[in-house]
């Protein structure tokens, strides 16, 4: 990972704090440079940077890790071979602290798959995952990690859950994902990752919510399944809020 270039964002209070570390004498950092100068006079219509965003590909969420979604690393060939394409990669890490909410174990007399409310919100509890600092809350060692510009943390509040990489669950907490892209003038989105009925689905709703032109990598997803078919529906729910579905395949490049 090269540090210089690498963004981390983490939004545990109100005010969402991040930082850049901005890259000059390559190509990228020359795009940066340009817009920073001129993205207050875009509007999104006039926006043109292609860009990736990466949900969640983090140990635990494959083969072998805590909360394993099926076929999980077979997502990670697809980031690898599409982020040499955009001219900005952003990704999303899941990003609890040990005591978080989500976390069966925090519940006495409850068990994974249980649902019960959290601070007013209807929550399904899942095994201990992606714990901040962990091997498992790590990206996947077959991520080109080094192409990621930015990363962006939730679920970093012990008492409520992000699925979505733009806010908490309530929506009360913004992470920065979207003032972040706005500010790097991003036109197209490509989102792809883990898992698609939780995670890849409610990032995309808000994305499109935002206002962004949002496309799914249905081949760079795959779903948790708890009952069969979710992945079907999400992909549904996510095409009929205005997000198209393409595969890897019938991309540019
Ligand atoms: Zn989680």
């Amino acid at each position: 990972m090269t540090g210089g270039q690498l963004s981390v964002v983490s939004c545990q209070w109100a005010v969402a704090t991040w930082y850049h570390g901005r890259a000059t004498g390559n190509e990228r950092g020359r795009v940066w440079d340009d817009r920073e100068s001129s993205f207050k006079k875009r509007d999104l219509g006039e926006a043109t940077v292609e860009t990736l965003l990466l949900i969640d590909l983090q140990n635990d969420f494959l083969p072998g890790g805590a909360l394993a979604v099926p076929g999980g690393d077979q997502t990670i060939p697809v980031a690898n071979r599409l982020m040499p394409r955009f001219d900005l990669v952003v990704a999303t890490q899941d990003w609890h602290p040990a005591n978080h909410g989500s976390f069966a174990s925090q519940h006495p007399g409850r068990r994974v798959g249980d649902i019960i409310q959290l601070d007013g919100l209807e929550q399904m509890l899942w095994p201990d995952h992606c714990v901040q600092g962990t091997a498992g809350a790590d990206f996947s060692p077959d991520l080109q990690r080094d192409r990621i510009r930015a990363v962006f943390h939730k679920g970093t509040d012990p008492r409520i859950d992000s699925y979505s990489g733009f806010y908490d669950n309530s929506h009360r907490r913004s992470t920065g994902l979207a003032e972040y892209l706005r500010e790097q003038g991003v036109g197209n989105l490509y989102i792809m990752g883990l898992a698609t009925d939780y995670c890849v689905k409610f990032t995309v709703l808000d994305a499109v919510a935002a206002g962004f032109r949002v496309s799914v990598v249905t081949d760079g997803c795959r779903a948790v399944n708890l009952k069969e078919g979710d992945d079907q529906r999400a992909f549904e729910a996510m095409r009929a809020a205005g997000a198209d579905l393409v595969t890897s395949d019938k991309m540019r490049g």
